[in-house]
Order: structure tokens, then C-alpha cells, then sequence
């Protein structure tokens, strides 16, 4: 780990060690004179040498008072040379009793100075130790923050990268089945949550008409997959009461859930996310048992995922109005015959059976006339959904002409597929038709055609684009053959009254 020197500390160390180094040179050289000095004197006769010795030993004196300043070996100078006077000029025992003395004395003196000195010097430098300790655990522990910090923003940078990468793939997404991939893959398998469920309005009423719901996190995956519109009666109720709402809810526990919601078995805590586009609720983003701390990451995703939830709906509409018939709503024409293409491959290639209806209103023309085109158009649309509710999901409907629906049914042999168009003109004949003020009703014919029977025998090989329009021409022949028996009724494609034409 990198940690910053003490500022001054190593620079101090650093004198110091000079200084000792200097202050051992000193003593040897001063041990070097005092060697000299004695071997001059026990050589009495070279007198010359000795008088050099005296000048070198002053001289050394001077050096040592005015430069190094260290008492003690000063001391140590005075006292030899007043012994080597003393000695030359001969002096009483008196005279080196008190030179003994003095020296002595100089000599304790320089050492209790010296030892108070470094004393002082070594409190000093504890002292400064100590607070350089300090001053290291203060920057310890600064470095450890900004770590944390830096780990801090490192992580905020990931996340806000991982949102960019969301806003750059969401731009993709043309589906909601797409969009919940892409926020499942991109965002919330990084953020700990239990489950995030998007439900979306269809309108914008409060509460709004239609709502389809999307799963787009389940950890638990308990949950059985259902219809996109299917919601429960604890989200109907939210959908309820939030759908007005354009503030974020958050609930922590069970009990702070409003009346009626309690025991829905959400995952605490619980919060409400509204999708708003120009002050408008579009969606509702539920999510169970997330961290409080990633709610800003939730604000953040549900305001950019407002936009692409309004994005795909309109490109939907746009999408349904082009193959969605307006007043039926069921296929136009040409998306039917695409869909009834690709099953006939289908049924070709695996030799599955396929049965396709033909159903004509009975005597409309006379409908209208007795009640109005506008009522007309309500009845055919109300029999249109009688048609859909009656039939599977896989099934394909359409509008095939003015008052025609033609409808394929994958997978289903002649007799399964006479019984549905049984099911759907007795379903038809039964309703009651309530239009404005009327109360209507309206019978259908409907003819059937099934393959591979219907085609001959030359069917079982490759798909030819005119299979399609001869089993809607031998559908719509079983048709006419039932308005010729009498209307209100089922009839099978019959290739000898087909060839008897
Ligand atoms: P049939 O029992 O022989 O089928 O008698 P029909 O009167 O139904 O005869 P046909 O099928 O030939 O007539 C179709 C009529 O359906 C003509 C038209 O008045 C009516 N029709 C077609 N399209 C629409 C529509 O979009 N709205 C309304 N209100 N009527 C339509
Ligand atoms: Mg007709
Ligand atoms: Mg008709």
C-alpha cells in the first residue's frame, strides 16, 4: 500500500547519523594527538618537538572551542595541556593536586552537559516520533477512506456505464418481450431483487382499459407463466389505485401496505415505480424484495424506460393497425393469408392435418336494411369476438371480405374441425345481439375444408402457392352449399357436388 514519508523525519535521521559519524572522528583524532603529545614528551631531549606539540595541542583547542563546540572533549584539551604546563614548568604537588581537580571537575561537567544535551535530544525526538506516529495513523487512515471513495466511484462508474449499455440496447428493443430480456441481462441480475413486474397500459384512463403484464425478473421463478393480460386481483387492485398516481411507493413490510393489498404475497419490501411520459401514467413497475439502496438505480431506470415502453406500444399500434382489421379486429386479409401460408408449410413438412372455415353472415344485406349499417357494423364486430372467444389462440381469424370470416385451424382434422364451426354458428345463433337500442340477432353458414383430403393426392409433396386458394375456394364452396340447404349451418367441402358444378 502506498503511504506518503513523514515529511522532515528522514531528513533529521539523516543529520544525525552525520553528526555521530563527525563527533567519532573527533575523538579519534584527539586520541591521535593525546598518542603524539605523550610520546613527545617521553622523548624530553627533542625540546623542539615538544613545543610543536604544545602549539599543535592549542591549536587543536581553538579548533575544537570555536568549531565543533563539544565540551567534553574540550575538556578533555584544557586538562592535558595545564598537566603538560604544569609538568614542563615542574609544579608542587599542590599546583597537580588542584590542575587534577579542576579538570576532574571540567570533565564531569562536560559529561553532565553532553548527557543532559542528548537527553534533551532524545525526548525531543521521541516526542516528534510520537507525533509523526500519529500523524502516519491519520494518513493511514485518510488513505483507507479515499480507497473506500475510490472503490465508491469506481462502482458508480460501473453502474452508470451499465446504464448506458441499458439506454443503447433498450433503443433496440421493438417488443416488450425484448425489453424485459435486455433489463433483465443488462441491469437487474447486478441489482438484488426478488422480482420485477411491469405492468403496461394498453389507454391512459385511471384506471386505464387494458393492461398487459410483463415479468421481466423472477428469482423464484415459482410463479406459473401467465396470459400478458392476466393479471391478479391483487394487481387489478393496484392498477387501481396507482394508476393516477405519478410518485414513487415504497413499502417495507406487509403492514404498510394500504387496506386490500395486504396478503397478495409480495416480497418485502414492495415498492411501485409509475412509467410517466408528458405527465401521463403509462405503466406501473412493481418490484419485490430489492435493496434500499438501489432505489436511485430503480428511479434511474424507470425514467428511461418510460420513454421505450411509449415507443414500443405506438410501434405495436402501428404494427396491429396494419395487419388488424379496425372494425373486427381480427386479421386483415393479407396478413391471414401469410399466417395460413406459413401453417400450410408447417403441416406439409410435418404431415400434420389443417382444416380451414369459411363462415358468411346469413342474409345481411336485409340486416342492414332492417337495422342500419351502423348497427350492422357493431354486430359484425360482436361476431367477430364470438369467433375468437370461441376458438383457440393458435387458431388464425380474419376478415376475409365484407360480412366473411375466414379462419385456419392448425392441427385439427375434418371432424375436429366440423365440431368447432358446429360450435361457433350455434354460439353465433344463440347470442343476443345488443346494439344502441336493439336487441338483434344474426345466423352464420360455415363451410369446411381440411388438408391434406381436400388437395387430391399430389398435396402430400412440396407446398404450391395455389394449395391456399383452392382450399378457401373449396371452403367457400361448402359455404354456398349450406345457404343453399337452408342457411345456419356446417357444411364439409364434397368433391362430388364440387365436380358436379
Ligand atoms: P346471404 O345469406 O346469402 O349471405 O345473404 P347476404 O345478404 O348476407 O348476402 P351477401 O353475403 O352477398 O351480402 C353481403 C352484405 O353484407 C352486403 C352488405 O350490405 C353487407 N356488408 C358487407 N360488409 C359490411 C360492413 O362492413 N358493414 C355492414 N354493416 N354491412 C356489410
Ligand atoms: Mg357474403
Ligand atoms: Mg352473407
Amino acid at each position: 500500500m502506498w503511504l506518503p514519508s513523514v515529511p522532515g523525519l528522514a531528513n533529521e535521521a539523516m543529520t544525525m547519523e552525520k553528526n555521530l559519524r563527525r563527533n567519532m572522528n573527533r575523538w579519534l583524532l584527539l586520541a591521535g594527538f593525546l598518542v603524539f603529545f605523550v610520546l613527545a614528551h617521553s622523548v624530553e631531549r627533542f625540546g623542539a618537538l615538544w613545543y610543536f606539540s604544545l602549539l599543535a595541542v592549542s591549536s587543536l583547542f581553538i579548533f575544537y572551542f570555536s568549531l565543533a563546540g563539544d565540551l567534553l572533549q574540550i575538556a578533555i584539551v584544557l586538562w592535558v595541556s595545564s598537566f603538560s604546563l604544569l609538568w614542563h614548568w615542574g609544579a608542587t604537588w599542590d599546583a597537580w593536586f588542584l590542575a587534577f581537580l579542576a579538570g576532574l571537575l571540567a570533565l564531569y561537567g562536560g559529561g553532565f552537559y553532553e548527557r543532559f544535551e542528548w537527553r534533551k535530544k532524545i525526548s525531543s525526538f521521541e516526542k516528534r516520533k510520537k507525533n509523526s506516529e500519529e500523524a502516519l495513523e491519520v494518513l493511514k487512515h485518510r488513505v483507507s477512506e479515499k480507497e473506500d471513495s475510490l472503490r465508491g466511484i469506481s462502482k458508480q462508474l460501473e453502474d452508470i456505464l451499465r446504464l448506458y449499455e441499458l439506454a443503447d440496447k433498450l433503443n433496440e428493443c421493438l417488443s416488450f418481450e425484448g425489453l424485459a430480456a435486455v433489463l433483465k441481462e443488462r441491469m437487474l441480475i447486478h441489482i438484488g431483487l426478488w422480482k420485477a413486474v411491469l405492468l403496461v397500459f394498453a389507454s391512459e384512463g385511471i384506471p386505464p382499459s387494458m393492461v398487459r403484464r410483463i415479468i421481466v425478473y423472477d428469482e423464484g421463478n415459482a410463479e406459473e407463466s401467465r396470459g400478458e393480460e392476466d393479471l391478479s386481483l391483487f394487481e387489478k387492485k393496484i392498477v387501481q389505485e396507482f394508476s393516477g398516481k405519478k410518485e414513487n411507493f415504497c413499502f417495507p413490510e406487509e403492514k404498510d401496505l394500504p387496506a386490500g393489498l395486504s396478503g397478495g404475497g409480495f416480497v418485502f419490501p414492495f415498492w411501485i415505480f409509475p412509467l410517466v411520459v408528458q405527465r401521463r401514467v403509462i405503466a406501473l413497475l412493481l418490484v419485490e424484495g430489492g435493496r434500499q439502496e438501489d432505489i436511485p438505480k430503480f428511479q434511474v431506470i424507470t425514467s428511461e424506460l418510460a420513454l421505450h415502453v411509449k415507443k414500443i406500444r405506438l410501434y405495436e399500434t402501428v404494427k396491429e393497425l396494419s395487419i388488424v382489421d379496425g372494425l373486427t379486429r381480427v386479421f386483415v386479409r393479407r396478413h391471414f393469408l401469410e399466417r395460413f401460408e406459413e401453417e400450410l408449410k408447417r403441416a406439409i413438412r410435418h404431415n400434420f392435418k389443417l382444416a380451414v372455415l369459411m363462415l358468411d353472415i346469413d342474409h345481411f344485406k336485409r340486416y342492414n336494411d332492417n337495422f342500419g349499417h351502423l348497427v350492422g357494423d357493431v354486430t359484425l364486430r360482436q361476431v367477430a369476438q364470438v369467433i375468437r372467444s370461441t376458438v383457440r389462440r393458435v387458431d388464425i381469424v380474419s376478415r376475409y371480405g365484407g360480412e366473411e370470416f375466414a379462419i385456419v385451424l392448425p392441427e385439427t382434422d375434418r371432424t375436429g374441425a366440423v365440431e368447432v364451426a358446429e360450435r361457433i354458428r350455434s354460439a353465433v345463433a344463440k347470442k343476443r345481439f345488443k346494439v344502441y337500442d336493439e336487441v338483434t340477432k344474426v345466423t352464420v353458414s360455415i363451410g369446411v375444408a381440411s388438408f391434406p383430403e381436400d388437395l387430391g393426392t399430389d398435396s402430400a409433396g412440396a407446398f404450391q402457392s395455389d394449395f391456399i386458394l383452392e382450399l378457401l375456394r373449396k371452403a367457400d364452396h361448402a359455404v354456398y352449399q349450406a345457404k343453399e340447404e337452408g342457411r345456419n349451418r356446417v357444411v364439409g367441402f364434397d368433391k362430388e357436388k364440387y365436380r358436379a358444378q
